[in-house]
């Protein structure tokens, strides 16, 4: 397209809320053949909310929160927020006071796409999935399993919580779908785009969402770096490849696909590896910035 041609599609992307960082991009997105969507806060609206918590130790539940909490207090992870609040507004309930002074945490770490750990007093505490508990040699005792497989048939995420190397006890989050998902993908399949959904979460969560909204290819229990590898192995299928997220776990993928748009709320740096960003934060978009890349690039021809 010419420079012109190119200024003009900015303009009316902008004034739609689709902002495009360069030509490169506007001049790929009308070859996507495949959209691959994160699920957490991408396809789903990315705010959690926890809807039931068990207990599988000696340790109290005043304990068991105060512990968690002080953990994953640290965190910027959606799932991390909806805690914090799940335990404020217990404790407000039980004690009906409104603030717990949350302890204090040594040490505090991030596992992307598995979960954060800590020191509190003098245990260590961690927060997160499977996977973080497997990498810590944390066993899983089949009550656990049972109690995660009961929560992840119906779509909802499952955070193990062990303290000095027990599953102390867990929580689960469910995370709706955003209202306008289906719709999309399947407009993007009548445009002969395919979805794909790629999730650090896991498989029998990830594929119930998936299910909800009309993805059929779901790869799940994917680290950052992996999620830009699926990208990878697409491109080399010789697709061109959108890749849509928000946050920090999809910043390589984001730069590694043809086309890397951001949703508007997402991380700074899920907003900084993109080419595209979605201002408004609506999925409709990307139907948007698609489109107006075709109209873009024939218009020329
Ligand atoms: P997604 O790819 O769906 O956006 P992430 O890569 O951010 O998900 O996280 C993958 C999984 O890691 C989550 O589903 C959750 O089980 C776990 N996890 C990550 N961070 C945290 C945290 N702060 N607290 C609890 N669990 C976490
Ligand atoms: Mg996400």
């Amino acid at each position: 397209a010419t420079p012109t041609a190119i200024m003009v599609a900015s303009g009316t992307g902008a004034s739609h809320g689709v902002l495009i960082k360069g030509g490169d991009a506007l001049e790929k997105a009308h070859k996507v053949k495949t959209v691959v969507f994160d699920k957490t806060g991408t396809l789903t609206v990315g705010k959690p909310v926890v809807v039931s918590a068990v207990l599988f130790s000696k340790f109290s539940m005043v304990e068991f929160y105060d512990m968690a909490t002080a953990v994953e207090a640290n965190s910027e992870h959606p799932i991390a927020k909806a805690f914090v609040e799940h335990a404020r507004k217990l404790h407000q309930q039980k004690f009906e006071s409104h603030t717990k002074a949350v302890s204090e945490v040594m040490d505090f770490e991030v596992h992307l796409g598995a979960g954060v750990g800590g020191k509190v007093g003098d245990r260590k505490v961690l927060v997160g999935n499977k996977r973080l508990m497997h990498a810590s040699n944390v066993p899983i005792r089949p009550e656990v399993e049972r109690y995660i497989s009961q929560n992840e048939c119906r779509a909802r995420t499952c955070v193990l919580v062990s303290i000095d190397g027990a599953v102390a006890g867990a929580f689960s989050v469910s995370d709706p779908v955003k209202p306008e998902a289906g719709r999309v993908i399947s407009f993007l399949h009548s445009m002969g785009i395919s979805s794909i959904m790629v999730t650090g979460d896991n498989r029998t969560t990830a594929t119930a969402i998936a299910d909800e909204v009309g993805i059929l290819t779901v790869f799940a229990e994917t680290d950052p770096l992996g999620k830009a590898d699926k990208i990878k192995e697409l491109q080399m299928k010789g697709m061109t490849v959108a890749m849509v997220g928000d946050g920090i776990n999809d910043s390589p993928a984001l730069a590694a696909a043809d086309v890397g748009m951001a949703i508007g709320a997402g991380t700074d740096i899920a907003i900084e590896a993109a080419d595209i960003v979605l201002i408004k934060s609506s999925l409709e978009d990307v139907i948007t910035a698609i489109d107006l890349s075709r109209k873009t690039m024939f218009r020329i021809r």
